[in-house]
C-alpha cells in the first residue's frame, strides 16, 4: 500500500504523481476527482512509484559533501573518478587520469588538500580558457580571480575583474566555456537582456545545453566540498 503524502487539487484534467526529493508522494488531481479514484491510480502505479522513490532518494543522498571514502566518486571536468586510499604514497594527492590517489596519512586533511588541488586546476584551466576566448571575442578584461563561491559560477566586476569559483572545474569543459563566455559578454553588456543572450549565442549557439546542465547538476556540485 502506497501512502499519499499530499493531494493538490487544481483546474486540470488528469492525475499526476510527483515524487519529491525527500521521497514523499504528491498527487496533482482535478478539482472534482474523488479520493478513491486517486487511491486506485496510485496503487496501480505502485511499481513505478517505488522505483522512482528509490532513484530519487539515491540522487538526494548524492548531494552530501564528499566523505573521502575508498572508491568514492570525485568530480573533475564533468566526469567522476574513484578515490583510492594508498598506504605507501609519498605525495599527499595524485591524479593519474584514471583515479585520485590520496595517502592514508593525508586523509584527515582531505577537504583542505582537495580544495587546494581544485583551486590550482581552476587557476590553470580557467586562466587558459579566458585568455583564449577573450582574444577570440576581442574583449579585454582586467584580471581573473578564483573564488570559493557556492552561490554563483562566475561574475564580472565593475572594473573588468572576472570572478570564477574553483568549483567550476568539476563541470564539463563546454560548461566552463559557457560560464566564461557569459562573463566575458558582461564586460560589454551588464544585464541579461535579449541583446546579451544574442551575444552569448553568437559564440556558443548551443549555450542552453550548458545552462540546463548547470540547472540540473549545479547544486550538487556546489555542495560536494
Ligand atoms: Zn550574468
Amino acid at each position: 500500500m502506497i501512502k499519499i503524502d499530499r493531494i493538490i487539487r487544481s483546474n486540470r484534467k488528469t492525475v499526476a504523481l510527483i515524487i519529491q526529493s525527500d521521497g514523499s508522494l504528491w498527487v496533482r488531481a482535478p478539482l472534482r476527482s474523488d479520493r478513491r479514484e486517486i487511491e486506485r491510480i496510485v496503487q496501480e502505479k505502485a511499481d513505478w512509484i517505488q522505483s522512482r522513490k528509490r532513484k530519487i532518494t539515491l540522487e538526494y543522498s548524492a548531494t552530501r559533501p564528499y566523505q573521502f571514502k575508498e572508491g568514492e566518486a570525485i568530480y573533475y571536468l564533468g566526469a567522476t573518478y574513484p578515490l583510492v586510499i594508498s598506504d605507501e604514497m609519498g605525495n599527499y594527492l595524485k591524479f593519474d587520469a584514471q583515479r585520485f590517489l590520496i595517502s592514508r596519512q593525508a586523509l584527515p586533511y582531505a577537504p583542505h588538500i582537495f580544495t587546494r588541488w581544485y583551486r590550482r586546476q581552476a587557476r590553470e584551466i580557467i586562466g587558459r580558457r579566458v585568455e583564449a576566448l577573450s582574444e577570440l571575442y576581442g574583449c579585454s578584461y582586467h584580471r581573473i580571480r578564483i573564488t570559493s563561491a557556492r552561490s554563483r559560477w562566475g561574475s564580472c566586476g565593475a572594473k573588468g575583474t572576472l570572478n570564477f569559483t574553483w568549483r567550476l572545474v568539476m563541470a564539463p569543459s563546454p560548461v566552463i566555456d559557457y560560464v566564461i563566455t557569459h562573463e566575458l559578454m558582461h564586460l560589454k553588456i551588464k544585464n541579461h537582456s535579449k541583446e546579451f543572450w544574442r551575444a552569448v549565442a553568437m559564440w556558443i549557439p548551443e549555450y542552453k545545453n550548458s545552462k540546463n546542465w548547470l540547472r540540473i547538476n549545479g547544486q550538487r556540485l556546489m555542495q560536494l566540498l
